[in-house]
């Protein structure tokens, strides 16, 4: 049976083996998919032993992205430019890199109808998330991106990196100017119940907000957004079920239904509130 794995520390945590197992099973495809805890400084070990025993591809985790990135033989352009890696497969003996997690989140918004293409888009945080989902972003013909972080050097530096993909700037919560169609919270502020400093005026009329973190409950900026008047107001769940499914796809070459895994996800979750 051909075997998948996704790498990480810790990794107990992780939804994709049950996420990869429901796909495996309504595509039909035969396949195994485990958690592999990667130990801190022996995840290029982890990965070649995994090759030696007939791995196929992995997904790879906190904290492992740009390692993954510096390891592959080759990168797709999407995590060339995001110095990210989630997935891996193998060309014979050549080890390829991708980075789904852009498509992830575009395919979520676009789900949901939440319109892209010239829009202008604010961005909270400049970790390895907000790098990854920035070349899809602007792929997505996004009219104008703002880079928002605690630490406004990172912002700036990450504004620096993708200024040739377009209008992109970045700095400190306090220099975000105007109102914006849409507000992506990439920092990981919620997963301690913390809130960015944000304004209700920088929400548009009819704009709409994303929260890459997610719960069993909606986070502190989902409630945010809720009384800021946004029109759609989603967390981070669809994002991790797309961006396995185009892993899966880059792997298996078919594309499975995302929305009965993303049900089965959301009842988990409410389950376990
Ligand atoms: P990193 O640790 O790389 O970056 C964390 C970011 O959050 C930094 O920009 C940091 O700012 C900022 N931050 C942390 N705490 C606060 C706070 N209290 N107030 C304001 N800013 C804060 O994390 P990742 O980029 O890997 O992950 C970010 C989020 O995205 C997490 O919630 C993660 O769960 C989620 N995620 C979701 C995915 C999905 O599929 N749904 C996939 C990947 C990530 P500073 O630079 O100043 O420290």
């Amino acid at each position: 049976m051909d075997r998948y794995a996704v790498f990480g520390h810790p990794i107990k945590h992780s939804k994709s083996p049950l996420i990869h197992a429901r796909f495996a099973e309504q595509t039909g495809q035969q396949l195994s998919y485990e958690a592999i805890l990667a130990p801190l400084d022996g995840f290029t070990e982890s990965v070649d032993q995994f090759r030696s025993a007939g791995g196929q591809g992995a997904n790879v985790t906190l904290p492992f992205k740009q390692q993954a990135a510096a390891l592959c033989d080759s990168l797709s352009e999407r995590a060339r430019l995001a110095g990210a890696v989630n997935t891996l497969h193998w060309q014979g003996d050549k080890l390829c890199g991708d980075n789904t997690d852009g498509e992830g989140l575009v395919r979520d918004l676009l789900k949901h109808k939440v319109a892209l293409a010239g829009k202008r888009v604010l961005v909270l945080g400049a970790g390895g998330a907000v790098r990854g989902v920035i070349p899809e972003l602007m792929a997505a013909q996004v009219g104008e991106l703002v880079i928002a972080n605690r630490t406004a050097a990172k912002a700036r530096e990450l504004a620096a990196l993708f200024h040739h993909l377009g209008q992109v700037q970045g700095g400190g919560f306090d220099e975000v100017q105007g109102a914006f169609d849409l507000i992506i919270n990439g920092t990981s502020a919620s997963l301690s119940a913390a809130l960015p400093p944000l304004k209700p005026e920088m929400l548009a009329d009819g704009g709409c907000c994303y929260d890459m973190a997610y719960g069993d409950k909606p986070t502190v900026f989902q409630l945010w957004a809720a009384d800021a008047g946004a029109d759609v107001n989603l967390a981070g769940l669809g994002m991790l079920v797309e961006q396995a499914a185009v892993s899966f796809e880059i792997w298996r070459g078919v594309s499975p239904s995302t929305d009965e895994v993303y049900d089965l996800l959301m009842a988990q979750l409410g389950e376990a509130k």
